[in-house]
């Protein structure tokens, strides 16, 4: 028999504000000691009144907006029950009766063409804490930073049907996320975690079949083999009777290549959703909506369209560089300040994005001053610096953002010389200690020509223009 799978995800994702979602506590705790930013709210202390943080509400809007979801313009947040020693107040305060975005749609393209995911809603709500095991010590200790920092979670129908429609998906989250800016987005930091709901039924079947859902995988990697691996496990139990499918909640071994179960699936009554009564309902009114609709990113596609129509750049070009927010800033500053979006694009790509490649950074890492690269494109257009030494330029820029290209190529011996009497020292220099090479250029041996011509210009530090030099040297040796 042919099946078919059904997954639907749940996506958590970390936003990128400041401070936590109901306190005035740093929401980044990278580097901090344990439970250094904590304070009696974030702690669940009984009488701690929670404050929702306004631009929690503003970044949860986003990415409404830019998921195309219905933003409901009177939300509000819900208790969640349950008992965790990661979780102090013992519930989760989160949004279920009114999320602040619904009824959404992400447009994915695979192999098999374009398909539209349903978002069934985007709730906010806090994170919990972390539980440090300690084998030597043989205890556990809890880490309170985490609790209250801000997350969305981001609910699809279960549209999806294959891993690879799953990687295009979350994928296509965070373009989306991080173009509007309010998430990173990085699984392998933790601000994008995704649980899988699964099934599988006969092809053709409208009847889903027992639901697992999975947890615990840390990279885009690890969710596809997680998939292949239950979508096995569910045929083999169907075809095979090996188990009895029952719906659970099932942790991924990434290690060992295996789901467990980890606990039968709660349902939403097991969690006794309320009300919140400590925290206020947000009313969002015209004229804060507007303002973040207004504030929302040009699309990717539309960017691209732009750069090809407006800016003359080709389709290759005008893809690779809207694969990143961050590459797209530095393109357009770059393109303000030197005013050839060929140019532009093409250090871009064959530049900054192999340098990103050679040092196995994301696109999203780029930390670079469009305006200086920009700048570094004039002095080679303008002939004042060779391609070799503004690459190497280029290279310590990526480690000091605080660098001025020309003062810089000034200081290091980067400027290309000017003066053309110095350029035929250096070449007689060259000639008079090769005779051997000048005459087997004379007699016909072309190679001979380009060892001297790389030697001219190792001298001069690579700050000569190629063809003045290759022109100087000719004239020379015509001459001997
Ligand atoms: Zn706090
Ligand atoms: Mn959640």
């Amino acid at each position: 028999m042919r099946y078919e799978t059904v997954i639907g995800l749940e996506v958590h994702v970390e936003l990128a504000t400041k401070s936590k979602i109901f306190c005035s506590c740093s929401a980044h705790s990278y580097g901090a000691e344990p439970n250094e930013h904590v304070c009696p709210a974030c702690c669940g202390m009984p009488g701690m009144l929670p404050i929702v943080n306004k631009r929690v509400v503003d970044y949860g809007m986003k990415a409404g907006l830019m998921l195309n979801c219905d933003i409901n313009r009177t939300t509000t947040f819900d208790k969640k029950s349950y008992y965790y020693p990661d979780l102090p107040a013992a519930y989760q305060t989160t949004q279920w009766f009114a999320p602040v975005a619904v009824n959404g749609l992400v447009e994915i393209e695979t192999s098999k063409g374009k398909k539209g995911i349903r978002i069934k809603q985007i709730h906010m709500e806090e994170d919990a804490g972390k539980l440090v095991h300690d084998i030597r010590e043989d205890t556990t200790h809890v880490d309170f930073n985490r609790t209250s920092v801000p997350l969305i979670e981001i609910v699809s129908q279960p549209d999806l049907s294959s891993a690879e429609e799953v990687e295009a998906y979350l994928e296509r989250l965070k373009t989306l996320l991080r173009y509007a800016k309010v998430a990173e987005c990085e699984m392998a930091h933790g601000t994008m975690r995704c649980d899988v709901n699964l099934s599988i039924r006969p092809e053709g079947s409208s009847k889903l079949g027992v639901r697992t859902e999975m947890k615990n995988m840390n990279s885009i990697e690890a969710i596809k083999r997680a998939i292949e691996y239950e979508i096995a496990r569910h045929i083999d139990a169907l075809e095979n009777g090996t188990e009895v499918l029952v719906q659970e909640t099932r942790r991924w071994d990434d290690i060992k290549g295996k789901s467990f179960s980890m606990r039968t699936k709660e349902t939403a009554g097991d969690y006794r959703y309320f009300p919140d009564p400590n925290v206020m309902p947000v009313v969002i009114d015209d004229a804060w909506f507007e303002s973040i609709k207004a504030s929302l990113p040009e699309f990717p596609e539309v960017k691209r369209e732009r750069y090809i129509t407006e800016y003359g750049l080709g389709e290759y070009d005008a893809e690779q560089i809207t694969k990143s927010i961050a590459l797209c800033e530095c393109f357009e500053d770059a393109f303000a300040v030197c005013k050839s979006a060929k140019d532009a694009a093409n250090w871009m790509i064959s530049e900054v994005m192999s340098i990103l490649n050679a040092r196995k950074m994301t696109y999203d890492m780029l930390d670079l001053d469009g305006k200086k690269l920009g700048e570094l494109i004039l002095l080679v257009s303008d002939g004042k610096v060779g391609r070799a030494n503004a690459k190497k330029i280029l290279g310590a820029m990526f480690e000091d953002r605080d660098i001025e290209p020309a003062a810089y190529a000034e200081a290091n011996g980067y400027v290309m010389s000017s003066d053309m009497g110095k350029v035929e020292e250096v070449v007689k220099a060259v000639l008079a200690s090769d005779t051997k090479a000048v005459a087997d250029y004379k007699g016909g041996k072309e190679k001979a020509l380009m060892a001297l011509f790389g030697r001219c210009m190792k001298e001069l530090r690579g700050n000569c223009d190629p063809q003045a030099l290759k022109t100087i040297l000719v004239e020379t040796i015509a001459k001997l």
